[in-house]
């Protein structure tokens, strides 16, 4: 960030720029990616300079006290009748997501689609993300998923916990949850957001529930594998709570894929991708079995292994050399879910 960037964002003081000033970024060898400082460095930039389009808020913090960011993006001149939710980030290494996130917000803050507010989380597990920070910098090359609890957030979730399938015992750790339903402040924080200033339903017909959240859709950014996965995945039934859902499910997938081009991710439903495999426990069985919007989970870029040596290395198993490519189509992806599902509704 330039200097005069620097000023403008410093003299508007708020509890989010105040922290920006408090973590200036530092040197790194991995200088294709964001750290944290320079992630949230870059929102304060874009956000002194068009006030009123991303607005943040700490919705929690975690373990060790550090603030989880939510910045809603939307133009200040058109009514809100529409949300959706993006969040990146949930397991430690994992950071092409929240480059995803990070450029797609600033490519929203830019061209804001009008009525339509999105809010992203860039960093959910910014606990996990420091310590991985603390590896690039010193030179260790550890593995690292869950949070400073070493619980894995993305099986912290309240909705489709219990495996029935046979294969729990044959094939124990793929379905290991949390000790307890949102047992971590991380996962508290987003569930938190989620069910803040949810629509009145006593008055709703049963026979066409309503949505239970002020979200109309919500998307969580995870790396490798190149699908689009939507409910459910813990069960092997369709995504069938309301008539039409699982047709939803397919028309904004398809949506999502055909708006990547070449090396596009494909949608499919995350409990048949193996005929033994269950995700127990996971955020998008979580936001749709709970609240009854659609939730996808994006497993970005088929990896970052591009040479044999990669395969030592962890971190780029999830995140490859050059990320601009897969983050340009990541946007694009992006914006095509949040049309998709304003279409479809
Ligand atoms: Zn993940």
């Amino acid at each position: 960030m330039n200097g005069l960037l620097w000023l403008a964002t410093t003299a508007l003081a708020s509890p989010f720029t105040d922290q920006v000033a408090a973590h200036p970024p530092v040197a790194h060898p991995e200088p294709a990616y964001h750290f944290a400082a320079e992630v949230y460095s870059r929102i304060a930039a874009a956000e002194a300079l068009a006030p009123g389009v991303i607005v943040p808020e700490r919705i929690g913090s975690t373990i060790e006290n550090r603030p989880i960011w939510a910045f809603a993006v939307r133009d200040p001149a058109t009514p809100v009748t529409a949300r959706l939710l993006l969040i990146a980030n949930i397991h430690a290494m994992e950071w092409i997501p929240t480059e995803d996130a990070l450029a797609f917000l600033l490519d929203y803050a830019a061209h804001p689609v009008g009525g339509v507010e999105v809010d992203v989380v860039p960093i959910v597990n910014a606990d996990g993300r420091a310590r991985v920070e603390g590896d690039l910098l010193n030179g260790r090359n550890l593995y690292r998923r869950g949070n400073a609890a070493h619980v894995d957030l993305n099986r912290d979730w309240a909705v489709n916990r219990d495996s029935h399938a046979i294969w729990k015992a044959l094939l124990p750790g793929r379905y290991a949850t949390s000790p307890s339903a949102l047992s971590q402040p991380e996962t508290q924080a987003i569930d938190g957001l989620l069910s803040r200033d949810a629509p009145d339903l006593s008055c709703s017909d049963p026979a066409h529930p309503a949505r239970n959240s002020a979200f109309d859709g919500f998307l969580s950014l995870h790396s490798f594998g190149g699908f689009i996965y939507y409910p459910w995945a813990g069960r092997w039934h369709r995504p069938d709570e309301h008539a039409g859902d699982w047709r939803r499910y397919q028309q904004i997938g398809e949506a999502m894929e055909a708006a990547m081009g070449a090396h596009a991710y494909r949608p499919r439903q995350l409990s048949r991708w193996g005929f033994f495999f269950r995700g127990q426990g996971m955020e998008l069985d979580h936001v749709y079995g709970t609240y009854g919007i659609p939730a996808f989970l994006v497993e970005t870029t088929r990896s970052g292994l591009e040479r044999p040596a990669d395969l030592h290395t962890y971190f780029r198993w999830y995140n490859p050399r050059d990320p601009a490519r897969h983050v340009r189509a990541g946007v694009d992806m992006l914006r095509a879910w949040v049309t998709a599902t304003i279409n479809n509704p």
